[in-house]
């Protein structure tokens, strides 16, 4: 069925949802989102491990994260649905130098920007981890007010009051491939037919650079496989056990139900769209998971995740337009960009209708950057 939109956004995650809620916020009308899978959801937002955090090691990452976590926080009450915030806090464990070094001016950083985060010597973090080994933690640092929040009720929530708006929210329907005349967009073809629009958002996430590819427009977005499990009631973990991350190694760990949510990140993945787990992967995690946290040995695995990180070459997100006239982009968050979705909605609604992003300035994370030599440099991402 043909049809006519004011702005069509691809991909219904986190991204799409906000950006479109925030877009019919502001009164746009005439917005359609559309979504290839049966459910919005289930890209990367579904598999993400739900952490949320103001330690980052660049000014803007912070800056977004000072703006997006406080509306995680407002979230049932502004948009209706429930999200489960738990400040259990993050506590990156650091075990050389190298690490301690850069964590020191991170943690500067935070704090001429706000941000209250604890500097931890190693004893402190033995003391306050007594199920996990950490003999050769130099070092580590607490941000009391990181944690987790429920993604798939971030999604749902944005969706529904998105809806309630009157944006037409359309699953299982395909983008394909785009019109273009003279410079600009001028529709979306999908499975389910044509989209005339003026203004088109790519919120699709890893899929995000195949996506510009379809509209000719280079997008460095590189999708790279990451995985986790949840194991079996652990009644060991205290309910106030924080997110541990150690450093050096990629490898996380946060309570998740009455058991324990860890992943860890192969260094050796390479780009790809396979969303399998990867036994092989699974193993060496486990061991290195189980040298940290010798109980994990009693414990069976629940679940199992692998989805895909959006990874940019500076691993910072890319907003707003492109030489495409009508065309913007919304992704590329390269592995956290779940806590950062309630802001990007709104910024992307500002540099729509505004012509320039007002409450976070994001003008240098631009696609033109690429081409231009002008790269922002990430420190904290595992
Ligand atoms: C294992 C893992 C752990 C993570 N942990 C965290 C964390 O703890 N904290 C954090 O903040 N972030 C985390 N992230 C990153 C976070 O999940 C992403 O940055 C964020 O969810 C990206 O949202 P998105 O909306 O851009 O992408 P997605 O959620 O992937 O949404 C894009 C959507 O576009 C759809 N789509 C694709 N192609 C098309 C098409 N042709 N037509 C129509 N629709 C299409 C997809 O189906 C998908 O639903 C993690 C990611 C992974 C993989």
């Amino acid at each position: 069925m043909n049809q006519t939109a004011n702005i069509v956004i691809i991909g219904g995650g986190v991204m799409g949802v906000s950006t479109a809620y925030h877009l019919a916020a502001r009164g746009v009308k005439d917005i359609i989102l559309v979504e290839k899978e049966e459910f919005f959801g289930t890209g990367a937002t579904g598999r993400c491990a739900g952490g949320v955090r103001y330690q980052f090691a660049t000014e803007v990452n912070i800056r977004l994260s000072l703006a997006s976590l406080p509306m995680l926080e407002r979230f049932e009450e502004e948009i209706g649905y429930p999200i489960d915030y738990r400040k259990c806090g993050y506590l990156f464990v650091l075990t050389n130098e190298t690490d301690v070094a850069a964590f020191q001016r991170n943690v500067a950083l935070q704090h001429s920007l706000g941000v209250e985060t604890e500097w931890l010597e190693g004893d402190e973090i033995r003391r306050r981890l007594p199920l996990m080994r950490f003999d050769d933690a130099l070092a580590g640092t607490f941000g009391p007010d990181d944690g987790l929040v429920d993604p798939n009720g971030v999604v749902m929530g944005y969706l529904k009051a998105a809806q309630r708006l009157g944006v037409r929210a359309l699953s299982e329907t395909e983008v394909t491939g785009f019109t273009v005349k003279g410079g600009r967009i001028q529709s979306v073809h999908t499975t389910q037919g044509e989209i005339a629009a003026p203004v088109v958002v790519n919120a699709a996430g890893p899929w995000a650079g195949v996506i510009s590819e379809m509209a000719g427009v280079e997008v460095p977005i590189t999708p790279l496989r990451r995985q986790w499990l949840t194991t079996t009631p652990l009644p060991e973990i205290p309910a106030d056990f924080p997110f541990v991350i150690d450093f050096a190694q990629a490898l996380y760990f946060h309570r998740e139900g009455n058991g324990l949510l860890t992943g860890m990140s192969n260094p050796h993945e390479q780009p790809g769209f396979s969303q399998n787990v990867d036994p092989d992967w699974e193993l060496t995690h486990m061991e290195a998971a189980i040298e940290r946290m010798p109980l994990l040995e009693r414990a069976g695995a629940a679940s199992r995740v692998a989805g895909l990180y959006e990874v940019t070459p500076d691993a910072h997100p890319i907003f707003g337009a492109t030489p495409l006239e009508g065309f913007y982009l919304v992704a590329g968050f390269s592995g956290h960009g779940f806590m950062h979705g309630p802001i990007a909605g709104q910024l992307m609604a500002e540099i729509i209708l505004d012509g320039a992003a007002q409450t976070v300035d994001v003008s240098m994370l631009d696609l033109a950057r690429f081409t231009e030599g002008r790269l922002i440099r990430e420190y904290n991402v595992v």
